[in-house]
């Protein structure tokens, strides 16, 4: 087996929600990141799927949701990622804080995790969701979006996942395959008592960690959790040859599939969380212009003839905009 070319780090997380307006209102409005596609789920075409991310949608930086109405609540557990992590500036939490209580958000005490420090809170659907602050560099590649937040506390793509993991050392063998190396343990304040996360980390700039922690309660899918998340496999060449190196882990990676705006394929890993591998291209202006990104709804090819059937059985949403957008002084 050659060794595949490691990845950079994330290039998604999928979510499941229930009421699209409140899932857009927080997502773009509270948050402050940028809708960048409105579209549907390609296997559920009744099913709305709305990507949030920075203001060009650059890879690592997109939050996806599925809201799926009549799925009930799920439970955070083994199995899954447990915990979504995004990188803000230094000095921002407290604006976050504050932007939380205005905005009636659950959040909880800060917490000091490698070094860096972890405000948590919970989305509207109950998801758990944390704040790092850390250095953003010069030559950033996130761009940051400032319709509803400045640019010197706006989100800045992913930092991290957290795993729950039945059976932590398959995953960190996986891991390791994928180009991951391990960064260190400790005992982490905020988890479980007792719980250690060891961390591991990826060569790029933005969403380059995973941690684990062992966990053995069970988690069921729904309202607030993650389906998938997507680790970057930038060309079509990157993604076979890790393919090839999750398959000879005895892993079943699916063939690759035609996601519109990245090519994927898919596979859980041995705990059970779905992975998915998605290459950086055609991305989220190859059918709409940067300035126009999610102001439609946008169908992949084959189901834009059904078009009117579709928009029919979608609820109706208005994505919030503001008219005093943030300038930069
Ligand atoms: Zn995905």
């Amino acid at each position: 087996m050659t060794t595949p070319p490691p990845t950079p780090g994330i290039h998604h997380v999928t979510c499941i929600a229930g009421d699209p307006q409140r899932n857009l209102d927080f997502w773009v409005e509270t948050l402050g990141l940028r809708l960048v596609k409105r579209s549907i789920n390609q296997d559920d075409p009744e099913t709305y799927h709305f990507f949030f991310a920075d203001a060009e949608g650059t890879p690592g930086t997109s939050m996806t949701f599925f809201p799926w109405e009549n799925m009930t609540q799920g439970k955070v557990g083994s199995g899954q990622v447990s915990r979504t992590a995004f990188r803000v500036p230094e000095g921002s939490l407290d604006f976050w804080e504050d932007r939380f209580d205005a905005h009636d958000v659950e959040y909880d005490d800060r917490v000091e995790r490698f070094g860096e420090t972890v405000l948590p809170f919970r989305d509207p659907d109950g998801l758990p969701v944390e704040l790092v602050a850390v250095e953003i560099p010069e030559d950033d590649p996130t761009v940051p979006w400032t319709e509803f937040v400045d640019e010197d506390v706006a989100i800045r793509g992913f930092h991290s996942v957290t795993l729950w993991l039945a059976d932590p050392q398959s995953t960190t063998d996986l891991l390791e395959t994928m180009g991951l190396e391990e960064q260190g343990t400790e005992q982490s304040p905020g988890d479980t008592p007792g719980d250690e996360r060891t961390r591991y980390a990826a060569a790029g700039p933005v969403g380059a960690y995973v941690d684990v922690l062992p966990t053995v309660e069970g988690g069921r899918q729904g309202h607030g959790t993650v389906h998938h998340v997507a680790f970057q496999t930038p060309t079509d060449d990157d993604q076979e040859a890790m393919r090839s190196a999750v398959q000879s882990a005895g892993l079943r990676p699916t063939a690759q599939i035609d996601r519109h705006w990245f090519r994927s394929v898919y596979f859980r890993e041995p705990s059970g969380v779905l992975f998915e591998l998605a290459t950086s291209g055609p991305g989220y202006t190859s059918d709409e212009p940067l300035s126009e990104l999610g102001g439609r709804l946008v169908l992949p090819g084959k189901f834009e003839g059904r078009r009117d059937q579709i928009a029919a059985a979608l609820t109706d949403v208005t994505v919030p905009t503001s008219e005093t957008a943030v300038a930069d002084d």
